[in-house]
């Protein structure tokens, strides 16, 4: 570490009582990966027993429409607008209002630790570290410039969606589309478009590969609107990681462990948008107490308190959806098989 003074030679520098955070954060991850892949492995025994007409012993997993959140937007509108909640994807609607809510309280805990795009993002990013960048002895952040560059599109795609549903869309619209067999085969749709790729999608999905090996977590850096979304929302957060400059000693080991390369060596504390709370940075600092959370030093939280509040809420609005009728669908099987025969040939209305 170039410019790092020994151990012995800083007061209050010891063995960081947060360095398993990382680890748990990759388990947590990790699970979610498995989670979704194996709920798409069910999803895609549902669809191919549905559009058959095989008896159904696969179940369609709610879960999938984590996935279709243009979908969940126009739903947020119309319950806002009339009160009724969307009962043709209710999961959907029901994981945004947690995942906005966790994003106030936590910051996009929802990025970092739960969405497997993300895991697979860091995992990538990890065998990139492991294999071309091995002999690299510093970290290479992007200039400003260009960061700033990169993390645009993803505002820009929020921007154009938010003016499509929350500006264009009245609530008659928004119901009419609801209705519609498009969003009743939306999950399908999405389903197909992954197992049924043309050469186009491959090479764009090759691409976003090739530079999230090279990018630190390019596709959530720049090309989410999701998490453009929940960062502004987080944005308006208490929660934040604070630095003491005091006590700070000027490693950088923050800014070289954190995911989205914030410069965080340079901040008093860390208002950005582009937070994720992974927490990387707390439980990389080698002094004690001199990244801490929203408070200074020794009044600061417990960082274990920021994928606790996240991963609490995400699972507190599953548990409540599940038990008052706010997460299965109401449509009937029937209806559902009818529009997964003809999701190929759907087109956006
Ligand atoms: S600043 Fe810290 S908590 Fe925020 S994304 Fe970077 S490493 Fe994670
Ligand atoms: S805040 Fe960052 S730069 Fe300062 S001591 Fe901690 S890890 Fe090093």
């Amino acid at each position: 570490m170039e410019g790092t003074p020994k151990a012995t030679e800083v007061p209050g520098r010891r063995r960081n009582p947060h360095g398993s955070l990382p680890a748990l954060r990759a388990l947590v991850q990790g699970a979610y990966v498995l989670f979704f892949l194996l709920a798409g492995v069910e999803f895609h025994r549902f669809y191919l027993q549905s559009v058959s007409g095989a008896p159904l012993t696969a179940h369609r997993p709610p879960a999938v429409e984590a996935f279709l959140p243009i979908s969940a937007l126009m739903s947020l509108k119309y319950w806002i607008l009339t009160g009724n909640y969307d009962r043709i994807h209710p999961a959907g609607l029901t994981i945004l209002l947690a995942a906005l809510v966790s994003a106030f309280l936590a910051r996009k805990v929802l990025c970092s630790w739960v969405c497997p795009i993300g895991g697979i993002s860091r995992a990538l990013e990890w065998a990139g570290r492991k294999t071309l960048w091995k002999r690299r002895k510093a970290e290479v952040l992007l200039p400003l410039w260009a960061d700033r560059a990169l993390t645009a599109p993803k505002y820009l795609l929020l921007l154009f969606f938010l003016y499509a549903v929350a500006w264009t869309m009245d609530g008659a619209a928004i119901e009419t589309f609801q209705r519609g067999t498009y969003n009743r085969a939306a999950d399908a749709k999405m389903l197909l478009f992954f197992t049924e790729m043309g050469a186009s999608t491959a090479i764009v999905l090759g691409v976003l590969v090739l530079l999230s090996i090279v990018v630190k977590n390019f596709w959530c850096r720049s090309l989410c609107p999701y998490g453009a979304l929940l960062g502004l929302v987080s944005w308006c957060s208490p929660q934040r990681v604070v630095r003491d400059r005091e006590s700070c000693i000027d490693c950088r080991a923050c800014t070289r462990a954190c995911p989205v390369e914030i410069r965080v060596h340079e901040k008093p504390s860390v208002w950005t948008p582009e937070c994720t709370g992974c927490m990387s940075c707390v439980s990389s600092c080698p002094v004690a107490n001199c990244l801490t959370v929203t408070r200074r030093r020794e009044a600061s939280w417990t960082p274990y308190l920021v994928p606790l509040a996240g991963l609490g809420t995400i699972v507190l609005f599953w548990g409540v959806a599940r038990s008052a009728g706010y997460w299965n669908s109401d449509v009937p099987l029937s209806h559902l098989a009818d529009a997964y025969r003809l999701a190929r040939e759907l087109v956006h209305p």
